[in-house]
């Protein structure tokens, strides 16, 4: 048996690992690459020809850098099931095609800016003869879209779901279950058990674990044995601060707006980060210690995530299913509107006095949150509150850095807006929470992997995985086989 490493080894993004037995491929995740100069290049790698004999894919959740290249999967002639949660099913649907159509929007920016470079180029005096050079190569260069909605109708049609706890045999020799992973909606720990020949060896993926605080999902599940574990690693180096501690910090600047009439803009991701802040609004209303004022979801893709989070109640956690009980909605409460449409979005720069705005994207490199900053950042009576990772690079990281001239789609914004980070709101187990996940897996001593971390979080978490569990580990490079 063979496990070979594609992607998420020694970086956070591009989640993808093939396993392979003499009877059987099965492909966990395809996640798009993100950030840095490499990534556009490594989503573009031509596919390896024996994806075309594929006999399953394990889909661990919906965030993209885990199902962001399954849409590339049938033109390379893969037409394998794709496993995964009905929930990961439902969510994976809304971000592919959010994805596709980002990729149509950029392609079609840098066609306009390439028109402009040439019309420029053209009216130039000629060097020398024929086009410049440069140019054509920018030309050679120009990235289409990765893929269009036809494809990600296509992969679609693919999938096939299966409940937690549930076992399915996916492939001959090698079968699956799915298991809380508490991270996102419908997340999940892929424990298969894979046959060959006369060996049977049971490999688990932690997929991304949960922190144990998560508001609405029930805690991550630790499968009860492991002869090969291939464990996540993004924060292996910290723990985040206290669930309760940034509770307050987030109350206090909904008081502070309140009494000054200040607007507070949150940009959130849509999936995920926007109804933990839901439910935490909620949850300072029914404990009756919201101020009055609006609240707006300013975001399609929110709206129709948090549309499915409550759709999916069967996969609450406790607390979440007893407010169900007793006739409450957690991703609801007085005061809150969604905004679907662009002219609904536009009627909020009208709104007087204090209100929260909760916009997409969480790094606030497009979507509607740009023209809300625009709008309010340089007022002084308004806040701005960072719930989530700042990737480098980003005007958001830029903000928590604490410069006060961003660039926002090109233009320069003054901000005089209060800048809150509230480190608190992770979906991620931090260092502490994984070592917890691992434990009780120690005494079994399974051949550890660490993936999907940066190296510095990797070699962090090994050295505390061994000290604490005696628990060996391997961080291995990108495309790296190994023999199980
Ligand atoms: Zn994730």
């Amino acid at each position: 048996m063979q496990l070979t490493f594609l992607g998420a080894a020694g970086e956070v993004t591009g989640s993808s690992f093939l396993l392979q037995t003499s009877r059987a491929r099965v492909l966990l995740d395809f996640g798009l690459h993100q950030g840095g100069p490499g990534a556009a290049v490594a989503n573009r790698r031509r596919l390896p020809a024996d994806f075309a004999r594929l006999d399953a894919v394990v889909l661990s959740h919906a965030h993209i850098d885990h199902c962001g290249r399954l849409p590339l999967l049938p033109r390379a002639g893969c037409r394998a099931p794709v496993w995964c949660t009905p929930a990961t099913a439902d969510l994976a649907g809304i971000l592919l095609a959010d994805s596709a159509h980002v990729q149509q929007q950029d392609a079609q920016r840098w066609g306009r800016k390439r028109g402009e470079r040439g019309r420029q180029a053209r009216s130039r005096p000629r060097r020398g003869h024929g086009a410049d050079p440069t140019e054509s190569a920018r030309a050679a260069l120009a990235p289409g879209p990765l893929y269009e909605m036809p494809d990600v109708v296509s992969v679609l049609e693919q999938f096939r779901t299966l409940r937690y706890g549930k076992e399915r045999q996916v492939a001959d020799g090698v079968s699956l279950r799915l298991h809380d992973a508490g991270h996102i909606l419908g997340s999940a720990i892929v424990d298969l058990r894979v046959q060959d020949g006369s060996r049977t060896l049971r490999l688990v993926f932690s997929g991304d674990v949960g922190g144990t605080h998560q508001p609405l999902l029930r805690d991550a599940v630790t499968p009860d044995g492991a002869d090969v574990l291939l464990m996540e690693s993004t924060y292996g180096d910290r723990n985040h601060r206290p669930p309760e501690q940034t509770r307050e910090e987030l109350l206090q600047v909904l008081v502070a707006a309140h009494a000054s009439g200040g607007k507070v803009l949150v940009p959130a991701f849509a999936v995920g980060r926007t109804q933990q802040i839901l439910y935490e609004l909620g949850e300072f209303q029914r404990a009756g210690r919201l101020p009055r004022m609006p609240v707006f979801v300013d975001s399609p893709m929110a709206i129709t995530t948090t549309e499915l989070y409550r759709r999916h109640r069967e996969l609450f956690d406790e607390e979440a299913l007893a407010l169900v009980e007793r006739g409450e909605t957690p991703l609801d409460f007085e005061g809150l509107s969604f905004c679907r449409t662009q002219a609904q979005s536009m009627e909020l720069n009208d709104l007087r006095g204090p209100a929260v705005i909760i916009a997409a994207s969480g790094m606030l490199n497009g979507g509607r949150i740009v023209h809300h900053l625009k709008h309010h950042a340089g007022t002084p009576a308004a806040h701005i509150v960072i719930v989530g990772y700042q990737a480098r690079g980003t005007p958001g990281r830029a903000l928590v850095d604490g410069a006060r001239e961003i660039r926002l789609m090109g233009e320069s914004l003054r901000v005089n807006a209060t800048v809150h980070t509230l480190g608190g709101f992770s979906a991620h187990a931090g260092r502490d929470e994984l070592l917890a996940w691992a434990a009780p897996l120690a005494p079994v001593a399974p051949r550890t992997f660490l993936v999907h971390g940066e190296d510095p979080a990797r070699a962090a978490l090994a050295s505390r995985l061994f000290a604490d569990l005696r628990l060996a580990s391997a961080s291995p490079g990108a495309g790296q086989s190994v023999t199980l």
